[in-house]
Formats: structure tokens, C-alpha cells, sequence
């Protein structure tokens, strides 16, 4: 898809001002890399006029750098349509939560409510699923084993009781939930091959019964120009509060999740990443939107660089770096501004040829950052200074005073030398730089 696509931004960067015909090219481009995504034709045409619009507009023309401006709409107007912001599930006042799920047979449902139910027992909830898909002959079954291996209960009707109702069975597994201190029930709902009525009446009765406070519809991102029609029935049948992207981790573009989110202008609140229990992640807007432009998150990296790293505390960083008297209050601060962009690895990934650098800090992650922050605010200002102080009886006061072990204090010395090391090698070369886009 995109090679294309980065090839135009590339050329676009090296102007210094855009004309008419050039953002013509660039909407063209854009227009294509969304189709290959497979976006909808109908949202495609809509997001290309937006970006057109804006891109023409006084807000480029003032801009000190034209062409980074309109590859900053591209992102922005992406990340709108996505939603925006990051969505969470929102929780009863009063428990049960009732979540319900509703979409096409295949879409996910039955391994989404497993994964879901294990994502919320991690977090201290006490997750009830009932089956409420009595369509098929083995649903049940196949809810009972997802429902053993993600550790939760399940609420199903007797065996051999012949073909159950499921609106009764939604409404007694949350009676059921009551009476067992369950405070969240995920209702699996039955699904069809293709949108139809008696499907729709059967899921919209459901919602009526239970009256839940998250429905949320899956749909499997495979789907491509089918997203919309499918979503659209789903939205007038039962309607729905969010959307669970299914399938995520095969080929999918990730083209559905902007045709879905943009007609229905529901936000999409889970992604579904593989057949294993644990492959469940929140959705990210920007995340995704740099997916479907495909830009090596490259995007997202000019926007958090811009947004949170604070120039002058990076040449001064660098400064020290180059005069040697890089510190572990340094490390700290450094530290803060790297959690502030997003995870460590990811940014060391984005940044041109550190890729074996994010290899040897592959386990980094931000639980850790937070650990690095409590242990060198138990070491005394003469010991952030100069980190040669810290024997052996220092390093046991300090990991007593942070909550640690001497191990883990040990290993952070250790981590502070390597970094001190990187960053070193990051000074020489200069302050983090994005080629074509200038400094930082
Ligand atoms: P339902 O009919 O909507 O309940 O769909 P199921 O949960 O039964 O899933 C249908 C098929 O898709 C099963 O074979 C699942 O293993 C598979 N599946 C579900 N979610 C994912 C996912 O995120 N990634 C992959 N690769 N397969 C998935
Ligand atoms: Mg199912």
C-alpha cells in the first residue's frame, strides 16, 4: 500500500511551499492508500474533501512548514474519525455491569467475551458470561471451555431442557449474577452468516431484556467493503455503545475500523489481536491511524516529539551527555520524558537505527519506569550525582526505602551505565532527529 504513499510525503517535506497541484497529487494518494486499506468508497471520498479543504486552506499557508502541516491533518483527521480519544468501558453504578455482544456468526463473539472475561478477572472483577447463543448446536459448549480457560463462570441453560429462549436466559444469568456477586455479566448473543430480521429481533429484544450498559459489536476486520452495510443493519436493528475490531492480527489494513467508526460514529473500544485469550488490546486511535497510513509510526512520533519533549531539556541533556556528567537525576528526567511520549521500546524503535537498542531494552517497560523513578528517589542528592558512591550498604538502604531488592537496585545501576552509554552515542550523532523533518 504505502511505499507509494511515504514516497509523497517524503516529496512533499523537501518543498517549502505547496501548491494547489500539489495537494491535489497528495489527496490522490491518500485516496489510494485508503482504498488498498480497504476503506469504504463513501468515507474515503468524504476524508479525501476534508483533507483537501484543510490542506488548501490559510491554516497551511501561514504554516512555517507547509508540507508537514498536511501530513499533520492526514493524522488528525484519521485520529477524528477514530474517535479520538482512547475509549474506556464505562461500568454500572450499581453492579452488575451488563455488557452485551452482538454481530455476525464468525466475527469473534464467543472468543472476545473470553478474553474480555480474563482481562476484567486480572483487574480484581468477578466476570459472568451467559450463553445466550442457542443457535447453534455446540455454542454453549464452546462458551463453557472459553469460559474455563479465561477462569470465569458461565451461565447456561440446563442440558437436555431442548432449545432454550434466550431472552430468559440473559435475564436469569443476570438474576443469577446477582445472587453470586458477579458485578460484570457478558451476554454471547447468536449470530447469522448475513444481516436478517429474525437475528436482529432476537439481539434487539435481548438489549431490551437486560438492558445493558455497554452493547458492543464485533466485527471481524477481514471484512473489508462489507464493514459498512453490516455495522449500518447492526446500528438500526439493536444499536450499539462501542466496537470490538476482531481478527486484527491477520492481513486487515484496519481499513474497517475507519469505515465502521466513521458511519456509525460509535467508537471503537477493543482491538482483538489473535485466537489466544490474551491477545485483547484497548483500542488506539492514533495508533491506528498510523497504521492505515502505514508510516512506521512516523506520524505519531512527530506529534508526541512535537507535543511532549521539551526542547530545551533536551539540548541540555545532550549537552551533559557530551561533557560527560550525564547523571542519574538526568536518567530520571529523561526517563519522565521518554513515559510522557509513550512506551520506551516504541520509541527507540521509531528512532532511525537504534533498532538493536530497543533488542537489549526489549523488557522495558513503563511499570519499570515507574520502579526507576521510587529507587533513585531513595538515593540522597551526592549519590544521584555521582552513582560510583553506591557500595553495597547504600544499595540496601535504598532498596529498603524504595520497596525493592538489592537486585533490583543492582539492575537499575546497571541499566543507568547503559543508557548513559546510549545516550552518548545518541549525543555524538546529535539530539534524536527524524530524517527530513529537522531537529527535535
Ligand atoms: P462468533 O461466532 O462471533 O462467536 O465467533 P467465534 O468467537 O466463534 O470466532 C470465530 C473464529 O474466529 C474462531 O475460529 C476463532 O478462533 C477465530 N477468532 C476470533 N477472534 C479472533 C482474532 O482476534 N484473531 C484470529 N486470528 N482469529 C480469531
Ligand atoms: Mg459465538
Amino acid at each position: 500500500l504505502s511505499e507509494r504513499l511515504t514516497e509523497t510525503f517524503r516529496n512533499l517535506r523537501t518543498k517549502g511551499k505547496l501548491s494547489p497541484a500539489d495537494v491535489d497529487g497528495t489527496v490522490r494518494e491518500i485516496r489510494r492508500a485508503l482504498l488498498d486499506a480497504d476503506v469504504a468508497l463513501e468515507v474515503v471520498k468524504e476524508f479525501a474533501a476534508k483533507v483537501r479543504e484543510r490542506a488548501l486552506g490559510d491554516e497551511v499557508n501561514r504554516a512555517l512548514n507547509p508540507a508537514q502541516q498536511v501530513v499533520q491533518i492526514v493524522n488528525e483527521e484519521l485520529i477524528a474519525i477514530l474517535g479520538g480519544e482512547q475509549r474506556r468501558l464505562e461500568f454500572a453504578k450499581t453492579p452488575p455491569t451488563v455488557i452485551m455482544l452482538a454481530g455476525l456468526q464468525g466475527s469473534g463473539k464467543t472468543t472476545f467475551a473470553g478474553k474480555l472475561a480474563k482481562m476484567l478477572a486480572k483487574d480484581g472483577h468477578t466476570p459472568l458470561l451467559v450463553a445466550a447463543d442457542l443457535q447453534r448446536p455446540n455454542a454453549v459448549g464452546q462458551l463453557t471451555v472459553v469460559a474455563e480457560r479465561a477462569g470465569a463462570t458461565i451461565f447456561a441453560p440446563e442440558p437436555g431442557n431442548g432449545v432454550g429462549d434466550p431472552v430468559r436466559v440473559s435475564r436469569d444469568g443476570i438474576e443469577f449474577a446477582k445472587r453470586h456477586q458477579h458485578d460484570i455479566v457478558i451476554v454471547d448473543t447468536a449470530g447469522r452468516l448475513g444481516v436478517d430480521a429474525e437475528l436482529m429481533k432476537q439481539a434487539a429484544d435481548i438489549r431490551a431484556a437486560v438492558q445493558p450498559d455497554e452493547v458492543l459489536f464485533v466485527i471481524d476486520s477481514m471484512i473489508g467493503q462489507d464493514a459498512v452495510n453490516t455495522a449500518k443493519a447492526f446500528q438500526e436493528g439493536v444499536d450499539f455503545t462501542g466496537v470490538v475490531l476482531s481478527k486484527l492480527d491477520g492481513d486487515a489494513r484496519g481499513g474497517a475500523a475507519l469505515s465502521v467508526a466513521s458511519v456509525t460514529g460509535r467508537p471503537i473500544i477493543f482491538a482483538s489481536t489473535g485466537e489466544g485469550l490474551d491477545d485483547l488490546e484497548a483500542f488506539h486511535p492514533d495508533r491506528m491511524a498510523s497504521r492505515i497510513l502505514d508510516l512506521g509510526d512516523i506520524l505519531t512520533l512527530i506529534e508526541q516529539a512535537q507535543q511532549n519533549f521539551d526542547e530545551a531539556e533536551a539540548l541540555k541533556v545532550a549537552e551533559k551527555l557530551a561533557n560527560e556528567q550525564f547523571t542519574l537525576e538526568d536518567f530520571l528526567e529523561q526517563m519522565q520524558q521518554f513515559k510522557k511520549m509513550g512506551s520506551m521500546k516504541k520509541m527507540l524503535g521509531m528512532l532511525p537505527g537504534m533498532g538493536n537498542m530497543k533488542q537489549q531494552l526489549e523488557d522495558f517497560d513503563e511499570r519499570e519506569i515507574d520502579r526507576t523513578e521510587a529507587i533513585i528517589r531513595s538515593m540522597t542528592p551526592a549519590e544521584r550525582r555521582t552513582p560510583k558512591l553506591l557500595n553495597g550498604s547504600r544499595r540496601l538502604r535504598i532498596a529498603r526505602g524504595s520497596g525493592v531488592t538489592v537486585t533490583d537496585v543492582n539492575a537499575l545501576v546497571q541499566r543507568f551505565e547503559q543508557a548513559a552509554k546510549m545516550m552518548k552515542t545518541v549525543a555524538r550523532g546529535g539530539v534524536p532527529n527524524i530524517p527530513g523533518m529537522g531537529p527535535v
